[in-house]
């Protein structure tokens, strides 16, 4: 069985949208604990490493760092362990919540933006990005971003995600490492 209820809203996404294919290199954001890691090593991907600050048990067919993934170096680091960089960087990542409204908002778009800046870092050409965001939450500049650096951005919320959740994901393929412009 799948180790999170998360399970679902990856493979709805990637049921809709093709994202996992054989062969590909894939990083999970976020990973703990390891429910999208097992869909990643089911669905066919060649090589995982899910990252995460809690611990996961180990998924047979992954590898896992426990750590934060701003981490300095961690970008070489999963570069390594995957022989190459990433074809495919999935994020489920949410910051700890305060409660505060206006605080919890600035840092989930924080820490998504990180994750895109971090999946610039890793990815192939061609690469794809997905990462949780919240309603209202999508940012017009990171999305400004992600539209210049990928061929197409689209959002879609899960049926499994539950509908009293603000939670949506952003699902962006065709990575451009040449059309990267953080001014915009
Ligand atoms: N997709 C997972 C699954 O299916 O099992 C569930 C992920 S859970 C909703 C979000 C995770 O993000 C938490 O385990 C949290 O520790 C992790 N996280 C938050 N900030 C992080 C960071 N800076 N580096 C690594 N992991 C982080």
């Amino acid at each position: 069985g799948w180790r999170s209820r998360a399970a679902f809203k990856l493979i709805e996404l990637d049921d809709r949208f093709h994202l996992i294919r054989p062969g590909m290199r894939i990083v999970d954001l976020g990973a703990a604990p390891g429910g999208w890691t097992q869909v990643l090593v089911k669905r066919g991907a060649e090589q995982v490493v899910g990252v995460d600050l809690l611990p996961v048990e180990p998924v047979a067919g992954a590898e896992i760092i426990e750590g934060d993934f701003t981490d300095p170096e961690m970008d070489a680091r999963l570069i390594s362990m995957l022989g190459g960089k990433a074809d495919l960087v999935v994020s489920d990542m949410a910051p700890n919540t305060t409660g505060h409204a206006p605080t919890d908002h600035v840092r989930i778009i924080g820490l998504a933006e990180e994750a895109l800046y971090f999946a610039f870092d890793i990815l192939a050409e061609g690469g794809g990005f997905v990462a949780k965001v919240f309603q209202g939450g999508s940012e017009k500049a990171m999305l400004n971003i992600m539209k210049q650096a990928f061929t197409q951005v689209r959002h879609a919320k899960p049926p499994a995600s539950r509908k009293d959740s603000s939670e949506l994901y952003v699902v962006a393929t065709g990575f451009r490492p040449d059309r990267i412009n953080t001014q915009t």
